[in-house]
């Protein structure tokens, strides 16, 4: 007798573990089938089935599949094989990866039988009403009906109703909620004895209307030059980078495409950084595609969020989802396009916890290897990209003029240095960005202002004895909030009163250092008294509707001046805006970080790009030290060839990426001392077995959070080698050192191709 077994995936860091299935389910099992299976003495989760064999596998002990979770898959073939790829390229399991994937109601977990039978997730259900079988032609309706009337009117008016809902075509096989009509319980009731009507019960569908274009605009000459680049660079690659500036009117060409793809009933997915802040997108793709538009984001219910996934998973295509990277998980079926807006935004990269996967390089994989195509969109690439591109291995299309009559703003350079030497600074603005902005006001325009700080001051310092304020449990300084006279750390959110003297002196009187965004806006609010100031940071931000607000007013012209941090470069689109000012360029370039010029060229240029939108003529003004730094110069004149030329000239000769790849080994405890022994004993296995590319153990800029202390260790991998072999031989070397019996203790963590 042969017996047949499972490799089942569980939702943990573990590889998939191998269950006997009992005969009586033998022919409701298949791959991607949700399962309960026991795990641990008395534990019950649910896994998915990658495989059916008749390998008996060679545990002591074989345990059984408990039953099948659901009737229809959990994962269909090309997920899972999705999910290999992904848990392979990015060195976690299949299980973070399913973890990640399914919404928490989809897989329960339970301590018995009975209990995880309750956690079963179904879905609400719904009583159907169809014509009684005896009913088969009109003929017979007719008479039906036809006894009905004179004096049973409202059974006779449901009827019709009934009729009318579930139309000709389907009048003899159809049916339709009950919940949809509009006779009441008695009245159905009595057309089923009646042998009229009759009835069952299902689960009930979540319904979304489908989604179709139902508002488009006319594209410019340069835009639908650009459209039909697309279109002709699709047939020769699977992935094309769309390189148009800020305002050039890539949405509308997203739209097109989304909307072709649609009309040829493939599915569409749509991806954006951070949901919360792109909300004027998101109001723009509805008007488009109405409410057929499916967005899904971290703020959903988990009810609602299930309901999606199984939706989409017995859809057959034609839909559209809007989402930020999560989405790229969701089980859609005939893919056709896949979108990525502003593909060089770091946030489609997951950094904690596993998987660590980006979606950007993930849709890429899926364009190549499932046949759908990935566009990347941005007015400023990624050098990854840009480098893919001009390698050949992406088509590229460029747009290089703004939609209709804005042009791209002016910027000038404003030498902060020089500018305080003529006594010229007011606070911390400089002659010209007060001149710009007094010019703005005057004519009704409206003015943003970054800086990447928030809170009043970054940290407070003795005068006397340069002592400052750090936070007693992460290696940073803690921020001073002036309103409350507050210390606070944005790493754990410690907080402490700002001390009047120096505690290590007892002599001086700390004084705040730097400035953040909420000294900016008391600063705006005294030189400009009758403005209407608004400000949006993290701060603001922690309270959704307090951020909607804010945006709501600046978008409607309510507030004059917005003051933010890094997230008010993010995709805006307000007309009215025509002045924009980076107050301090410095803090940006002076990041520890392989990609901060190219992160500073792209915030300068994408929030100089929220200016001039429109009619009014947009100003940029940045503030630095360094006005001869060559990024701060190619930023201000938007020349992205002269930054890609210089960064990829110095990205080859440092060897770093694109021209490597990294792999980033991240050791955490709460014992300073045992990371910093652990992480050089660990470099020096990992050079045993990779004798190139593997760094010095090193503490990275912020050395300790919420009292763990961290140190790293970066694998290069060079073009040469295969990174599959390096991979293995790093989690080789991890999984030793986890059994070692001193540092086992320690957290280790893998992150490839870090941000
Ligand atoms: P990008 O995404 O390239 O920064 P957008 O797509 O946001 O640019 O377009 C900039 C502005 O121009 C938006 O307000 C948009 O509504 C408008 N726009 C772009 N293309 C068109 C068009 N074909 N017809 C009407 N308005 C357009
Ligand atoms: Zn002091
Ligand atoms: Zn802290």
């Amino acid at each position: 007798m042969e017996r047949l077994f499972a490799d089942v995936i569980l939702p943990l860091a573990i590889a998939p573990l191998t269950f006997e299935v009992e005969e009586e389910l033998w022919s409701h099992i298949g791959v991607g089938s949700g399962v309960s299976v026991p795990l641990g003495e008395n534990k019950l989760y649910t896994g998915i089935v990658c495989r059916l064999h008749h390998n008996t596998p060679p545990y002591k002990r074989i345990r059984t599949i408990g039953s099948i979770v659901r009737s229809e898959p959990l994962a269909g073939l090309t997920q899972l094989a999705l999910w290999e790829w992904m848990a392979d390229y990015y060195m976690c399991t299949v299980g973070e990866i399913m973890r990640a994937a399914l919404p928490s109601l989809l897989k329960p977990s339970a301590k018995s039988d009975d209990l995880f039978e309750e956690r079963v997730f179904s879905l609400g259900r719904e009583q159907m009403v169809h014509l009684a079988p005896s009913i088969r032609t009109e003929e017979e309706l007719n008479r039906a009906l036809d006894g009905l009337l004179p004096r049973r009117k409202a059974q006779y008016a449901a009827m019709m109703e009934f009729c009318d809902k579930i139309g000709v075509e389907n009048l003899f096989e159809g049916s339709v909620p009950r919940s949809s009509l509009g006779a009441s319980l008695p009245v159905v009731a009595k057309l089923v004895e009646g042998g009229l009507l009759d009835t069952f019960t299902r689960e009930r569908t979540p319904h979304y209307r489908s989604a179709q274009l139902c508002h488009s605009t006319t594209l410019s000459p340069a835009q639908e030059r650009a459209l039909e680049e697309v279109r002709s660079s699709f047939e020769h690659h699977s992935t094309v980078l769309l390189h148009g500036i800020t305002s050039s009117g890539k949405t509308e060409l997203y739209i097109r495409l989304a909307d072709e793809a649609l009309r040829r009933g493939e599915s569409v997915l749509y991806l954006l950084p951070e949901v919360a802040l792109t909300q004027q997108l998101i109001a723009r793709l509805r008007e488009a595609f109405g409410e057929g538009l499916v967005v899904y984001h971290s703020g959903l219910t988990a009810r609602a969020r299930t309901e999606m996934y199984i939706k989409l998973s017995r859809s057959e295509g034609g839909e559209i989802v809007v989402g930020t990277r999560s989405a790229i998980l969701l089980p859609l079926n005939n893919l056709g396009l896949i979108i990525v807006d502003e593909e060089h935004d770091r946030s489609f990269k997951q950094e904690d916890p596993a998987p660590r996967f980006s979606a950007r390089d993930v849709a890429v994989w899926m364009a190549g290897r499932q046949g759908c195509h990935t566009l990347l969109g941005s007015a400023t690439p990624s050098l990854e990209s840009y480098h893919n591109a001009r390698r050949g291995r992406y088509g590229y299309v460029w747009l290089g003029e703004r939609y209709g009559a804005g042009s791209l703003p002016s910027v000038t350079i404003s030498d902060t240095i020089k500018s305080a030497g003529r006594g010229e600074r007011h606070g911390h603005l400089s002659k010209e960005m007060r001149d710009a902005i007094n010019g703005a006001i005057a004519q009704g325009s409206q003015v943003m202002l970054f800086q990447n700080r928030r809170g009043f001051a970054p940290y407070i310092e003795c005068p006397s004895c340069g002592w400052s304020a750090r936070c007693p449990h992460c290696g940073v300084t803690l921020t001073y909030y002036k309103k409350g006279n507050k210390l606070r750390c944005n790493l754990c959110g410690h907080s402490e009163e700002a001390p009047l003297k120096c505690p290590a002196c007892h002599e001086g009187e700390p004084l705040p250092q730097g400035f953040g965004t909420e000294k900016i806006e008391e600063q705006m609010a005294e030189l400009y008294p009758s403005a209407r100031i608004a400000r949006l940071d993290g701060d603001i931000a922690a309270s959704p509707s307090r951020m909607r607000a804010v945006i709501a007013d600046f978008e409607s012209g309510h507030t004059d001046i917005l003051i933010g941090t890094q997230m008010i470069t993010k995709g805006f689109d307000f007309a009215g805006v025509s002045v924009v000012g980076v107050l301090n360029a410095d803090n940006l370039l002076s990041r520890p970080d392989f990609r901060a010029e190219e992160r500073t060229f792209q915030t300068i240029v994408q929030i100089a790009g929220r200016a001039g939108r429109s009619q009014h003529k947009g100003h940029t003004i940045v503030q630095t030290a360094q006005p001869d730094n060559h990024t701060i110069i190619q930023a201000a004149r938007f020349d992205y060839e002269a930054m890609a030329e210089c960064q990829l000239a110095d990205r080859e000769s440092f060897g770093y990426p694109p021209f490597t790849r990294l792999v980033q080994i991240t050791l955490r405890h709460n014992s300073p001392e045992m990371v910093y022994h652990g992480a050089r004993a660990l470099a020096d296995r990992l050079r045993k077995v990779i004798p190139h590319g593997v760094s010095d153990a090193h503490a990275p800029a912020v050395s300790h959070i919420a009292d763990t202390y961290i140190m790293q260790i970066m694998v290069r991998i060079d073009r040469a080698t295969n990174p599959a072999t390096v991979k293995s031989l790093i989690l080789h070397t991890l999984k030793e050192f986890a059994r070692d019996k001193i540092f086992r203790r320690i957290t280790t963590s893998v992150n490839v191709d870090p941000q």
